[in-house]
Order: C-alpha cells, then structure tokens, then sequence
C-alpha cells in the first residue's frame, strides 16, 4: 500500500491508548520542548519519568471536533510521535488495534 493511502488527519490511530504509559517524554523532549508549551496539566510523572495524560484512551492533545484527528501541540510534539511514520509496521498495527479515529478504543468504556 502506497503511503499516499495514509492520511494521518482522517486517522489519528496512533493518538489513542488504554495504556496509561503510552506516550513518555525522552530526555531529548525535555531539552527541546518550551516548558509551557505541553501545559502541565496535560503531564503526569510516576518513576522519574514524564508522561503525557491518556486517562481518557486518546492524547489529551488530541482534538476531533472537526471531525478531522488534529494534534493541538503539534509543533511541540514528543519524539515518539515524531518518529511514528505514516504507512510503518506500527502505524498499521496502530490501526488494526484502535481503528480509524480510534473507534476500537472509543467502543470501549475506561475501566
Ligand atoms: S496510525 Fe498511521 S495513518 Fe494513522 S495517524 Fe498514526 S501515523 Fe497517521
Ligand atoms: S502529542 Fe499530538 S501527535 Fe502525539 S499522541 Fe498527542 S495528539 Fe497525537
């Protein structure tokens, strides 16, 4: 499948999760993020370590009111997300398990 096929703005995928630890700030996000830029309140540490808040089953940053999945930070985005590539193995497996605009989590009530 062409990468052409992947158009991250009508997907989202890989902005939704169960897991709590889903997304972890590196040391490089530390040294390269404004501080105001994630709000804390969109953070939470445990162990040492930064990570942004999925308590909900999707970014905290994420917005779909548009009915488009738009990253609201997206110029202050973590590495991981960065490093995520459109048409990868894991932008696929990232929607095999959460579905378009993350239906498979969103049928899911949290626990
Ligand atoms: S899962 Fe793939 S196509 Fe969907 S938003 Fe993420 S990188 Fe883009
Ligand atoms: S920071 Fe942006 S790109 Fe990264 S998971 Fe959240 S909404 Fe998606």
């Amino acid at each position: 499948m062409s990468d052409l096929a992947f158009d991250c703005v009508a997907c989202g995928a890989c902005c939704f999760s169960r897991h709590p630890r889903y997304l972890v700030l590196l040391p490089e996000d530390q040294a390269r993020i404004a501080p105001d830029a994630l709000p804390a309140d969109s953070l939470f540490e445990e162990g040492g370590r930064s990570f942004v808040d999925f308590s909900c089953g999707q970014c905290t940053h994420l917005g779909l009111e548009t009915g488009q999945a738009l990253c609201a930070v997206y110029d202050h985005r973590p590495e991981a997300c960065r490093a995520f590539r459109a048409g990868s193995f894991e932008c696929q497996k990232a929607i095999r398990a959460n579905g378009v605009m993350g239906e498979k989590v969103r049928a899911v009530p949290a626990a």
